[in-house]
């Protein structure tokens, strides 16, 4: 069985448009700083709705031959992440899924694509703006990812083959093993999608890697969830979602940057005082001399 070493990253969102030369998103509210800090001050949320919440969401596997072992494992997969997030109080409701989206929108309508590789990249680099010149580069970025989730799109594109390939398991006896696996990746990336952001992304916050039961259970919005059979959150990530989906003082953060999940990470760790484990590049270099230079997914944090 591969490693469940396999390290994904909120990153990815975060960082290409660093990495590709994009401009970053210009906040559509100008603030004075104090009332900046405000907003982005996690040590009041504000009054957080915290009843159900309804989210829908598209799950569309592509009619791909590559995505054989996807529609086998789908079903029992959906029925894993709607028990999880119903545990937050978020009750999914899945809608029908076509190759074109319906009508998304943030905190309300969310869609995952199932996607053979080659769409994967397509369907990234389109969501990406990646202009012909930098189209190598951006593969190149891909290499080690097998999902990305972007948030003002409210869609996450993930690579089954590239997720088959390289995280599951190829031996029979670990059907379930894997089906763990895949359920949880959707429950991160909608985790994502929900405006969540990784339990790694600094030392000093308030959502552990693992929650401090006597199992140690994995935090859903960490690197440590392949194959785990059950994952957890803490009450502050439930606290952030509901903000969010409530149309509360987290979805207030978000709209002030756009969605734009890079510039939201620094304005929560300025105004919140938080650090990063280490800096960037020497993140970077201690993966490569461990020879695990990737991630596998999406937006942010060591990439
Ligand atoms: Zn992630």
């Amino acid at each position: 069985m591969k490693s469940a070493a396999a390290r994904y990253s909120l990153g990815l969102v975060l960082i290409l448009p660093l990495v590709l030369g994009l401009a970053a998103a210009v906040p559509a509210v100008g603030l004075t700083y104090q009332e900046e800090a405000a907003l982005f001050s996690y040590r009041d949320l504000g009054p957080v709705d915290l009843s159900p919440k309804k989210l829908e969401v598209e799950v569309y596997v592509s009619p791909s031959p590559e995505l054989a072992a996807c529609r086998r494992m789908i079903c029992l997969v959906e029925d894993q992440v709607q028990q999880f997030f119903a545990r937050m109080g978020v009750n999914l409701v899945y809608c029908p899924a076509g190759p074109k989206p319906g009508l998304l929108a943030p905190a309300q309508r969310l869609r995952v694509e199932l996607l053979s590789h080659r769409e994967w990249l397509d369907a990234s680099s389109k969501a990406f703006e990646v202009a012909p010149p930098f189209r190598l580069r951006f593969l190149q970025v891909c290499r080690d990812k097998c999902a990305f989730a972007h948030l003002p799109l409210s869609v996450t594109h993930i690579s089954f083959k590239r997720f088959e390939e390289a995280q599951l398991s190829a031996d029979p006896k670990d059907e379930s093993l894997n089906r763990n696996w895949l359920a949880n990746l959707l429950c991160h990336e909608l985790g994502h999608l929900m405006g969540l952001y990784h339990a790694e992304e600094f030392v000093n916050h308030p959502i552990p890697v693992r929650l401090p039961d006597k199992d140690r259970t994995p935090n859903f919005m960490s690197q440590k969830i392949a194959f785990k059979k059950a994952l957890g959150f803490v009450e502050f990530q439930r606290l952030l979602v509901h903000s969010y989906l409530g149309k509360g003082k987290v979805y207030r953060q978000y709209q002030y940057v756009n969605f734009d999940p890079l510039r939201y990470l620094e304005l929560v760790k300025l105004h919140n005082g938080y650090r990063e484990p280490l800096p960037r590049a020497s993140k970077v270099a201690q993966r490569v001399q461990q020879g695990n230079p990737g991630t596998f997914d999406d937006d942010d944090d060591d990439d």
